[in-house]
């Protein structure tokens, strides 16, 4: 039995992910489900796979469901905060981690996972984006195995020879392909995108997610977080990656050979098909994914993205090439501004103008140390907090 730790299990991509688990109770046991603050969600969760520890990231919300427990007569251990989250990430009995929480704040957990030698199922982009040289070398020195989870980079594994970490020269590689459906607002004019609504930019066409990545998606900061991604997980510069919109999201993307060939991933859409490769892999196993039907789809489409209209693309691509700690703060100003939107404090096409602001008045330094990476981090939030105050 693999032992199993869903670090944001009450998440799109937790609940995924325990969908899949419990079609197969013969391989899998869930040691450890985390959550921030819902404890409703993990309560049940809880009940459903009995794990050793339940980790609530807010300490009231631990309180509560240890009251919870006691009065249902559950024994599941409680644990709180990030210390609790990184016990439960580099335990002995978790074999395997997903790292499927929101942001940042999954950062410590998932460098704990990897510096712990885990097989690291990797959902949680931002942490790798804030991070990349310490998280990878984290990696290596810990003898982790990453597993792409975002469907981009599991397409991006699954199209690339085994020996890709050799380099992408050495394999005959020479482009990755990212497609992007291009969000719910492909089609809107500029000036239609001003009144955008935060349902309405959660509302994507092909994809159920997180309310925070479905911003994303809508701006385009998701992929380019993803072209930041990418570079990491399999040693290659941003020039390399290149972003091809598709609307169906069928092909999840693409690998580029030199001798002309283009090997593709597709499926549908569900996130189910990307958890189960990398909690089986090299093995295949049961999803619970429809199979697709290339004639109900019929046709797929592929368009150049605007760097103009998507300026988030622009800026990610701009804070991969600085290097350094930029990244980290594109990240940073991007959380807080797709925050202030949901909460209505700020105009959907504010949002790349905040991480702009920020990433002009904090230049990037060097170095990539996690002292500087955090100090860096709550630097920039503050400065966009500062940006968004100063608006209204
Ligand atoms: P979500 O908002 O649905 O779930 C986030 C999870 O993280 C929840 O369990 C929540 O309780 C937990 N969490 C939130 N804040 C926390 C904090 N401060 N400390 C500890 N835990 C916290 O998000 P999601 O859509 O499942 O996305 C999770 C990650 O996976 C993100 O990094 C996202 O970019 C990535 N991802 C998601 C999808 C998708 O289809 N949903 C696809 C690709 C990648
Ligand atoms: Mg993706």
């Amino acid at each position: 039995m693999i032992g199993l730790t869903v670090l944001g299990s009450t998440g799109s991509i937790g609940i995924s992910t325990l969908d899949v688990v419990a079609r197969h109770p013969d391989k899998y046991r869930v040691v450890a489900l985390t959550a921030n603050r819902d404890v409703e969600g993990i309560f049940r969760q809880c009940r459903q796979f009995a794990p050793e520890y339940a980790v609530m990231a807010d300490a009231d919300a631990a309180l509560d469901l240890e009251r919870r427990f006691k009065e249902a007569g559950v024994l599941i251990a409680v644990l709180a905060g990030v210390a609790g989250l990184e016990h439960v990430a580099s335990m002995a009995s978790a074999d395997y981690v997903m790292a499927a929480i929101v942001g940042a704040a999954g950062l410590l957990p998932t460098l704990a996972a990897a510096k712990a030698g885990k097989r690291v199922l990797l959902a949680n982009k931002e942490a790798l984006v804030v991070s990349g040289a310490l998280f990878m070398q984290a990696v290596e020195q810990g003898g982790a195995e990453i597993l792409p989870i975002d469907s981009e980079h599991n397409a991006v594994f699954q199209c690339m020879p085994v020996d890709f970490r050799r380099g992408l020269d050495s394999v005959g590689v020479s482009r990755i392909l990212l497609t992007a459906s291009g969000g719910p607002f492909r089609s809107l004019s500029l000036s239609q995108l001003s009144d955008v609504t935060p349902d309405q930019a959660c509302a994507h066409p092909n994809w159920e997610m997180g309310r925070k990545i479905s911003v994303d998606s809508a701006t385009m900061m998701n992929k380019g977080l993803e072209v930041i991604e990418a570079c990491w997980l399999f040693h290659t510069t941003p020039e390399r990656v290149e972003v091809v919109l598709h609307p169906q999201s069928v092909i999840h993307s693409m690998v580029a050979y030199t001798d002309g060939s283009v090997l593709a991933q597709l499926g549908n859409p569900d996130m189910r098909t990307p958890i189960a490769h990398a909690l089986a892999w090299p093995e295949r196993i049961l999803s619970g994914v429809a199979p697709l039907n290339l004639f109900e789809i019929a046709r797929l489409d592929f368009e150049p993205p605007s760097l103009e209209r998507f300026a988030c693309l622009r800026l990610a691509y701009a804070a991969i090439e600085a290097g350094g700690t930029s990244p980290a703060i594109l990240n940073a100003a991007n959380e807080v501004a797709v925050e202030a939107f949901l909460t209505e404090r700020l105009g959907f096409t504010e949002i790349p103008g905040v991480i702009g602001s920020v990433l002009e008045a904090l230049p990037g330094q060097q170095g990539t140390d996690l002292d500087t990476l955090l100090a860096v981090d709550g630097e920039a939030r503050q400065l966009a907090e500062q940006l968004i105050r100063q608006r209204v």
